[in-house]
C-alpha cells in the first residue's frame, strides 16, 4: 500500500478549497557564499544563473576577518545590495561560522559555488566533500560563468585597481568607484 503524502490545505474565499502536496510547496533555496571582496561581474553572472534554478538565492557574505579583506563587511554588503539586492528572488545576508549550519538555519538545500578553471577544482572539491560529511542534506552545485569571466577574480581586480588600471569592464560602476576611492586615499 502506498503512503499518502502529507498535504497542506489552502483556504480561498468563496468556500473553495484545494490541497497542495507539501513536497511541491517547499521553497527551493540556495546559498551562494563567498568573501565578495568586492563583488565582480563574475559573481553577478553566477547569481543570475543560480536564481533561474532556485526559488530564492541567498548571497551570503562571509565575515572572513582572517583573510584581511580590503572592504569591511558593511561595505561588501552595501556593494552587493546595490548591484544584486534588487534582483527578484535574490537576498543578501552575512554569515560567520560553519556554512552548513547557516544553510540549515536558512532552510536551504543547496550551496552554489562558481568554477572558473581547473585551479579552482581541488579546493572546491575538498570543501564540497567536507560540507557533505558535515551535513549530507546540503548539496553543492557548481556553476560556470560566461567564458569572459573565467579569468576574473576579486583578487585580480584589486591588484589592477591598486596599480591604477581601469577595472570598469570587470566590475559594476559602484564597485569601480569604491575601488578608486580605496586606492586614492
Ligand atoms: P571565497 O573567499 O569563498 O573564494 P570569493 O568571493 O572569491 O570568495 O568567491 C565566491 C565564489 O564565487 C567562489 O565559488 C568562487 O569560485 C566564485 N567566483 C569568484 N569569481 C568568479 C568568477 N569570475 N566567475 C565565476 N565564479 C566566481
Amino acid at each position: 500500500m502506498t503512503k499518502a503524502s502529507p498535504r497542506q490545505t489552502s483556504h480561498l474565499p468563496f468556500g473553495f478549497h484545494f490541497a497542495i502536496p507539501l513536497r511541491f510547496s517547499r521553497m527551493r533555496r540556495a546559498i551562494y557564499p563567498g568573501s565578495f571582496d568586492p563583488v565582480t561581474n563574475g559573481h553577478l553572472d553566477v547569481i543570475e544563473r543560480a536564481r533561474k534554478l532556485f526559488d530564492e538565492v541567498v548571497v551570503a557574505v562571509a565575515h572572513n576577518d582572517e583573510k584581511q579583506p580590503l572592504f569591511s563587511l558593511e561595505q561588501r554588503l552595501d556593494l552587493l545590495q546595490e548591484t544584486a539586492g534588487r534582483i527578484e528572488n535574490v537576498r543578501i545576508a552575512e554569515f560567520s561560522g560553519l556554512l552548513v549550519e547557516f544553510a540549515r538555519a536558512q532552510n536551504a538545500g543547496a550551496v552554489i559555488r562558481g568554477l572558473r578553471a581547473v585551479s579552482d577544482f581541488e579546493f572546491e572539491f575538498q570543501m564540497a566533500l567536507m560540507n557533505r560529511s558535515l551535513n549530507a542534506a546540503v548539496e553543492t552545485i557548481f556553476l560556470m560563468p560566461k567564458e569572459e569571466y573565467t579569468y576574473l577574480s576579486s583578487r585580480i581586480v584589486k591588484e589592477i585597481a591598486r596599480l591604477g588600471g581601469n577595472v570598469s569592464t570587470f566590475v559594476p560602476d559602484c564597485v569601480a568607484k569604491a575601488l578608486s576611492g580605496k586606492f586614492s586615499q
